[in-house]
């Protein structure tokens, strides 16, 4: 069963545009915001609560033709998915596939804070959901 809501993810056309809401207006302190070249985007996290907390990441795609900038171009700012932490990733995906569930990984992909792999939105009400392990402490 995931253990907690990990971040929820929204993609903006501008960074630095989104951030006069979420960082001014809102007063959340950005951790990390980086270019990340091979994802082609750019990315903020927003994080609340402390190490237990959850973030809010923005993507600003930085190209015009990844699927990033497609969603954006066709969908608009937004949503782009939630993502929850489990305990073990391997473990989750064989589960997922084993129920059925539109996992679109056939294996995790290294993602920015772990392993991660993807359920399209048709499995899950409509939400494109990520499913996180993070690398453990020690
Ligand atoms: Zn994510």
């Amino acid at each position: 069963m995931p253990k907690r809501i990990d971040h929820v993810a929204i993609i903006v056309r501008n960074i630095e545009q989104a951030l006069v809401f979420y960082r001014e207006t809102l007063g959340i302190e950005p951790s990390v915001i980086k270019d990340v070249p091979s994802e082609q985007v750019r990315i903020a996290f927003l994080p609340l609560g402390g190490p237990a907390g959850s973030e809010i990441e923005l993507i600003e795609p930085t190209t015009p033709d990844s699927s990033l900038a497609k969603f954006l171009e066709k969908r608009g700012e937004g949503l782009h998915h939630i993502c929850l932490e489990v305990e073990n990733i391997d473990a989750t995906l064989q589960e997922m596939q084993a129920k059925g569930a539109p996992v679109l990984d056939k294996e995790p992909r290294l993602a920015a804070e772990g392993r991660a792999i993807f359920v399209h939105p048709k499995g899950t009400s409509g939400v494109l959901l990520e499913l996180l392990e993070r690398p453990s402490a020690e």
